[in-house]
């Protein structure tokens, strides 16, 4: 198996970096790509997380997985990609150097902008050695995702992966045009898209939830027999919920916001979500439900402005599926 000019026999594990381009003051534009064969043949998985510079959560989940051994399969490939955006990832902001969302540029061009070529060097170098691919993103900014594995439902296989995965929410959410997961779809592969936590943070259960849903999913897909470490420390399933339609409960005021709900909580009609206030005293006013459903996000910024994103709720569910 050939994969950036780096030839990986059964049973390796080699590391290269992907070199495309360079920086204004001369620094190498390159990210590190650990590849691992087992000793047969199957299918090849990819791991990738921090696209988005700042979802820390994400690239722990990958570091443990390598770090544990777990990325080491027994038939197929594993090939584990920590860090995508490692610009953003020093910068500790979501984008790309050149200002744009990396998520946004697939599959790219030759010679478009810096994240255009980046993306264009992933789609080359690396998406067409893949089968699978699970990509590990968190909430934007302080927005905390409840773990979830988002995809879309016209592709059955994803489904029935993202059930072995075991978030307790599957969302069905169409490919962003131009994101990573669109175009790897468009060329065939399977991916699932596993939001968890938020930005610049790490999680321990959040943490945890992505590693053994990997582990799941490659276990599942005969890559590798984790039936030992999966009945060790399994983090406990949840009973699931597909959901189809979900909308954000904005704020009606600009002030400080306390969370009055669990994230993952079900919530009725007309329950108290949380409060904002002003700094003085003068007004506290509460965030109603506005339909009965279950909060897969919660904005955890302690001050809010006028129509912020504050809570998410689903809107349409299937609890048995
Ligand atoms: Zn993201």
């Amino acid at each position: 198996m050939s994969i950036i000019n780096l030839n990986v026999k059964p049973g390796e594990t080699r590391t290269e970096e992907l070199n495309i381009a360079k920086l204004h003051n001369g620094t190498d534009l390159k990210i590190p790509v650990i590849i691992s064969r087992g000793l047969e043949d199957g299918p090849c998985m990819l791991l990738s997380a921090g696209i988005h510079g700042d979802e820390t959560n994400g690239v722990e989940i990958v570091r443990q997985i390598i770090r544990n051994g777990f990325h080491i399969p027994q038939r197929g490939t594993v090939i584990c990609m920590p860090v995508v955006n490692v610009f953003g990832f020093i910068s500790q902001t979501r984008d790309f150097p050149d200002g744009r969302d990396l998520n946004r540029m697939f599959p790219g061009t030759k010679n478009g902008s810096l994240a255009s070529r980046f993306a264009y060097s992933i789609m080359e170098e690396i998406a067409p050695h893949i089968d699978y691919c699970i990509d590990f993103h968190t909430g934007g900014a302080m927005r905390f995702n409840y773990t979830q594995v988002r995809l879309d439902i016209k592709n059955q296989e994803t489904l029935e992966l993202a059930k072995v995965f075991g978030t307790k929410f599957i969302i069905d959410a169409e490919n962003r045009d131009k994101s990573f997961r669109d175009a790897l779809t468009e060329r065939g592969k399977k991916v699932l898209l596993f939001e968890g936590g938020k930005s610049l943070n790490l999680d321990r259960i959040v943490t945890q939830i992505g590693i053994q849903g990997a582990m799941r999913v490659m276990h599942h897909l005969n890559i590798r027999d984790f039936s030992k470490e999966l009945s060790a420390k399994t983090y406990p399933l949840e009973k699931q919920v597909f959901v189809e339609k979900s909308s954000w409960v904005r704020a009606k005021e600009s002030g400080m916001y306390r969370n009055k709900k669990r994230l993952g909580e079900k919530v009725v009609k007309g329950d108290v979500l949380g409060t904002i206030s002003d700094p003085f005293g003068t007004f506290e006013i509460e965030l109603i439900a506005p339909n009965d459903g279950y909060i897969i996000c919660t904005n955890h910024a302690p001050i809010v402005y006028e129509g912020d994103a504050v809570v998410h709720i689903t809107t349409k569910i299937t609890e048995d599926f």
